[in-house]
């Protein structure tokens, strides 16, 4: 059985980008949801199955509604460690990274903000590593990178409506702009990047218990 990760931060403490109200909900109404639907679909497997591996499974098997609910609360559980009340500027090898891949950080911000607000529908806007190499790419609806073999998620913005239309209202744009500039959690990219290059273990989802 899987748990709800409680948020690593207060659910008031991403205001005003994220309300207190949308977080409770998006928390522990959406993502408790889709771990609750995935604990009651999960017969058949050996109960220490990592869910990393109920998704990897789920997905080769073409089992959409186990995958669609384990990876959406791989998804939300990693979406919450994404973002920080008060992040710091990145530094280091992934500030190096950025610069060597997209030209700097607002170069970055051009293009996963774009290709976040077009994205058409649900889905999550990715920054991924594979093999020193950086990418931005959306993923629709539960899909998720950490199904594709050598690539490390760094980090991720939900961009279903759920995620940002109490605050923003449809305005996914200024939703991601206020996002990136305050919420993204370079701490948390920095620690993917370093554990895709070898130095230390990437962000799994706990449990099972
Ligand atoms: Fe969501």
């Amino acid at each position: 059985m899987f748990q709800l990760p409680e948020l690593p931060y207060a659910y008031g403490s991403l205001a005003p980008i994220l309300s207190e109200a949308t977080m409770r909900t998006h928390h522990d109404k959406h993502h408790a949801k889709y771990v609750a639907t995935t604990n009651a679909l999960l017969q058949g497997f050996e109960p220490d199955a990592t869910l990393e591996r109920v998704i990897r499974s789920a997905s080769d098997e073409g089992d959409h509604k186990l995958f669609n609910n384990a990876a959406q609360a791989w998804n939300h559980g990693f979406f919450w460690q994404c973002m920080a009340p008060s992040p710091r500027p990145t530094s280091g090898a992934l500030a190096q990274a950025v610069r060597a891949n997209f030209g700097g950080m607002a170069e970055l911000k051009a293009i996963f903000t774009k290709k976040a607000s077009e994205h058409f529908g649900s889905g999550w806007a990715w920054i991924s590593a594979r093999a020193g190499a950086l990418s931005v790419t959306t993923t629709h609806d539960a899909n998720t990178p950490i199904v594709e073999d050598g690539v490390t998620p760094l980090l991720t913005c939900d961009v279903w409506e759920h995620a940002y239309y109490l605050d923003h209202k449809n305005d996914r744009a200024g939703f991601l702009d206020a996002w990136w500039d305050n919420l993204a959690n370079w701490s948390l990219a920095e620690a993917q990047f370093a554990a895709a290059n070898g130095d230390g273990a990437a962000w799994r989802y706990p449990g099972p218990t």
